[in-house]
């Protein structure tokens, strides 16, 4: 291979872009994470440097103002990120989500109309599906939109919405039949920009995945023009944003790979220099075979992780390897945290250390974009349906 063929094209963007990514996270981001963190504050002036940085419109065709990167490159991203701070990977993936949906369902129109103003940043969206009575069983929603005119009007609540204080525009899943059969058959999804009727109620406190807004939101006759319907089409809803979340399951493996490798290198620092009974612990048989399972997990998520975003590049069908990837490296990141806490003894649950933070921000990860509960229904599904005898 010649080195100006595309793959060394492409092998070379991607470092370039990995280079700039981890020097913005080491000047940027590390210094000020923990007092973020721990005030809970909102990250606004990393939100804009990530933004200058081009990050909201990564996943964006570069035709509409974005990066056009891959999801390889993408999942590379949101690990390195997740390992410094898990909430501002959180900032991006509800709203390429969002985009993502667009760019694979919306019209011609839709397209010219919002991805380019997503690529900047200047719409900064979230993806709105739970509500406070459903989560995993979507079909369940009972938000509605009814077509009057020019507009469809709105009501309803969701609930667990990231990115929709500061954010201005969400994705949002809605009933356009309540009485349709079967369910997902009246399901429709909507570009839905702020505006009268769209009511932020109250900012979730969180055990972790701080400094970045949840919140709840109510609907009261939010009035949403009707050519903000994605594709045009009532009904197709559902299969948006699912299609969507494999996505989102990818960029939560790829969360669950960085917090898991942040737990490993912790620990492989500190059992170096920490000592008991003349030796430092690293060289005790217990704590060696704790970083040897948890070094395994790492590698074993980075290669799921790899492969569930490959297969999204090629267009396959990946609900079982993004459930795989996103089912093996959050349990990754949950274990690998616990065992980090333990190594460090009282310390790890001192605030002072990140490893206090990664072990409450970990258990989000086997509950978010699908619980892992459900992630493993999913693969048993795929697995029968791949090998019907
Ligand atoms: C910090 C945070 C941020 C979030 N951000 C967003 C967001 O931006 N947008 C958004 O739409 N949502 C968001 N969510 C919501 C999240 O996607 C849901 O919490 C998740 O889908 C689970 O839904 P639930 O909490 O209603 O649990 P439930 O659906 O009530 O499930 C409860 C339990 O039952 C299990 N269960 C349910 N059905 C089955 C079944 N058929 N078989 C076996 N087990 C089952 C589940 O695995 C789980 O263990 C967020 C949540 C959190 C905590």
């Amino acid at each position: 291979m010649t080195s100006n063929t595309p793959r060394r094209q492409d092998e070379e963007q991607e470092a370039l872009i990995l280079d700039s990514v981890d020097r913005f996270l080491e000047s940027e981001v590390r210094p000020y994470v923990h007092d973020l963190e721990y005030h809970d504050a909102y990250p606004e002036e990393i939100v804009q440097k990530m933004k200058c940085m081009g990050l909201f419109g990564c996943l964006i065709d570069q035709e509409y103002g974005g990066l056009g990167l891959s999801t390889v490159t993408y999942a590379k991203i949101i690990s390195r990120m997740s390992a410094v701070w898990m909430s501002i990977s959180g900032i991006i993936n509800s709203h390429l989500i969002t985009a993502s949906a667009i760019q694979r369902s919306g019209t011609a129109e839709q397209k010219r109309r919002f991805l380019p103003r997503m690529a900047t940043g200047e719409l900064h969206s979230g993806i709105a599906l739970t509500e406070p009575d459903c989560g995993t069983d979507l079909q369940a929603i009972r938000s509605t939109a009814e077509r009057r005119g020019d507009v469809y009007v709105i009501n309803g609540a969701k609930m667990w919405i990231t990115n929709s204080l500061y954010g201005n525009c969400v994705g949002l899943l809605v009933k356009t039949d309540p009485g349709a059969s079967p369910r997902h058959k009246g399901m429709s999804l909507f570009i839905a920009e702020k505006g009268p009727g769209f009511v932020v109620s109250k900012k979730l406190d969180k055990l972790g995945y701080r400094g970045i807004d949840t919140c709840a939101l109510n609907f009261d006759d939010y009035k949403v023009p009707a050519d903000c319907l994605v594709g045009g089409v009532e009904g197709r809803g559902l299969q948006q944003v699912l299609s969507g979340l494999e996505l989102g399951r990818v960029n939560v493996a790829a969360r669950g790979l960085g917090v898991a490798q942040a737990a490993l290198d912790e620990a492989v620092s500190y059992s170096q220099s920490r000592k008991t009974f003349g030796k430092p612990i690293c060289e005790h048989q217990a704590i060696q075979l704790k970083l040897g399972e948890m070094a395994t997990r790492v590698e074993a998520a980075r290669h799921l992780v790899h492969a569930a975003a490959a297969a999204y590049d090629r267009g396959e069908r990946c609900d079982m390897e993004a459930g795989m990837a996103k089912y093996f490296a959050t349990e990754a990141a949950f274990e690998n945290a616990h065992e980090a806490m333990r190594i460090f003894g009282a310390y790890g649950y001192s605030r002072e250390y990140n490893v206090e933070r990664l072990y409450r921000d970990a258990p989000l990860l086997t509950i978010g974009e699908g619980t892992n509960e459900m992630q493993r229904i999913i693969i048993a599904r795929q697995l029968i349906e791949r090998n019907r005898i």
